[in-house]
C-alpha cells in the first residue's frame, strides 16, 4: 500500500470554527495534563507512563471534564499517543546523543490540530460535507480534487492555519506495478544563481516572489516587535505576519509541485546530487530559502516519480561543479564563475555542466556523454 494525503480547505460557519477553536482548547489542556502527569510521575515513583496508562484513565477524566467529554473519545485518544509520540521521539534522541529537547507544554495559539478516525467523530456525509461530533450543523468543504476511487480512508486531521480551516486525509492506495518507463534521462544540479538548472540545458530561476516576500515578512516582523506585549495591536500585527508566511509557503509548494510534475512527466530517470539539506539550510541565510524549497522539490520528486514509473538516482555530490563534463578534467571555479570553459574547448553554464556531471555518475558513463551537441550548446 501506499500512503498519500490529500489536504481540503473547509469552510465553517462561525459558530462552527468558534467550537472547533474550543475543541483545539480542550485538548491542548489535556495534552498538559498528560504531559504534567508523565512529568510527576517519574519525579515520584520514577515510573514511566505509557500510552496505554493514560488511555485508560481518559473515560475517568471525562466523566469529571465536561468541556472535554463534549468531543470524540478517539480524538481524545489521539491526543495521548500524540504525547506518546513526543516522548518516543525525546528517547530516541537520547540515544543518538542528538540534543535531546524535553516534550513541551504547549500554548493554546500553537496547539492547531486534531486527529480523528474517519467514521467516529468525523464522517463524511452524503452531502459531500463533514459532520464532526459536537460541531453544530455539517462543515463545508472546498472539493478540489476527488478522492482516489480505490482509496481506503484510515485518519484525517483536522487543523487550522492563520484562521483557515483544512481537513487533511491520510489515503491507502493499492500498490500500482509500475513498470519503470523507458524515455530520456535527465541530471538535476541545484542552481547557484538559479533554483535548478538541468542537463538539457533548462535553468528554472528562483521565483522573483521569494525576494519580495522575505523583504515583506521582516517589515511585519519589525512592526510587530514594536508592538507592547498583550496588546491587541500585537494579536493583529501577529496575524497579519502568519497570514503573509502561510500565503507565501502556500506559492512555493505550488509553485514546486508544478515543476515536479513537469520534470516527472518528461523523464523516465532523474539524476540528483546527494545533499544534505538539513546542513545546507543552515549554513548561508541568503541561500536558505533556496535550500528549503530544494528539500521539498526532492520530496514531491520522489513521491511523484514512484508513481509514475519515473526512476531516481542519487550520486555523489563531491566536485560536481568542478569537472568538466567533456573530458573529466578538474576545472577550478570560484562561486563567481558562472561559466564552465575547459581547455579541451568546452563552454557551457556552470550550473548544466555539474548537472551533466550528476547524470554521467547516475549512469555510470565517463566523460562526453549526455553532452547536446555543440549546435544545441550555442543555442542555449
Ligand atoms: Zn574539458
Amino acid at each position: 500500500m501506499i500512503q498519500r494525503s490529500y489536504t481540503y480547505r473547509l469552510y465553517p460557519t462561525k459558530a462552527q470554527a468558534a467550537v472547533l477553536t474550543e475543541m483545539l482548547g480542550a485538548f491542548c489542556d489535556l495534552y498538559n495534563a498528560a504531559l504534567q502527569q508523565r512529568i510527576e510521575a517519574y519525579r515520584r515513583q520514577h515510573k514511566t507512563l505509557r500510552y496505554l496508562d493514560q488511555a485508560s484513565e481518559l473515560k475517568a477524566v471525562r466523566a469529571v471534564d465536561e468541556r472535554l467529554a463534549h468531543f470524540s473519545y478517539s480524538a481524545g485518544q489521539q491526543v495521548l499517543r500524540r504525547l506518546d509520540k513526543a516522548f518516543a521521539a525525546f528517547f530516541r534522541r537520547l540515544k543518538t546523543k542528538a540534543k535531546a529537547g524535553f516534550p513541551r507544554f504547549q500554548a493554546k495559539s500553537r496547539f492547531n490540530s486534531a486527529a480523528f478516525r474517519v467514521g467516529d467523530g468525523l464522517t463524511i456525509r452524503k452531502s459531500k460535507r463533514l459532520r464532526v461530533i459536537c460541531v453544530p450543523g455539517e462543515i463545508k468543504v472546498k472539493w478540489h480534487r476527488d478522492l482516489p476511487a480505490s482509496a481506503k480512508v484510515g485518519a484525517a486531521v483536522l487543523s487550522c492555519s492563520a484562521g483557515t480551516w483544512f481537513v487533511c486525509f491520510q489515503i491507502a492506495l493499492p500498490d500500482q506495478e509500475d513498470q519503470p518507463r523507458d524515455g530520456t534521462a535527465v541530471g538535476i544540479d541545484v542552481g547557484l544563481s538559479s533554483l535548478i538548472a538541468t542537463s538539457d540545458g533548462e535553468t528554472v530561476a528562483t521565483p522573483r516572489w521569494t525576494k519580495r516576500a522575505a523583504k515583506k515578512q521582516r517589515r511585519l516582523q519589525r512592526a510587530l516587535s514594536r508592538c507592547k506585549r498583550g496588546s491587541r495591536r500585537r494579536l493583529k500585527a501577529k496575524q497579519r505576519l502568519a497570514r503573509h508566511s502561510a500565503h507565501t509557503a502556500n506559492q512555493r509548494r505550488d509553485f514546486l509541485h508544478k515543476l515536479s510534475r513537469s520534470l516527472v512527466e518528461r523523464y523516465a530517470l532523474i539524476a540528483l546530487e546527494d545533499l544534505d539539506v538539513d546542513r545546507l539550510a543552515r549554513s548561508r541565510l541568503a541561500q536558505a530559502v533556496q535550500n528549503a524549497a530544494w528539500g521539498q522539490l526532492r520530496r514531491s520528486l520522489a513521491y511523484k516519480a514512484a508513481s509514475a514509473g519515473t526512476r531516481m538516482e542519487v550520486v555523489d555530490p563531491r566536485a560536481t561543479s568542478q569537472t568538466c563534463p567533456a573530458c573529466g578534467a578538474g576545472v577550478a571555479k570560484t562561486l563567481s564563475d558562472r561559466l564552465h570553459t575547459c581547455s579541451c574547448g568546452c563552454v557551457m553554464d556552470r550550473d548544466v555542466a555539474a548537472a551533466t556531471i550528476i547524470l554521467q555518475r547516475a549512469q555510470g558513463m565517463g566523460p562526453g556523454h549526455g553532452l547536446r551537441s555543440s549546435s544545441q550548446r550555442t543555442a542555449a
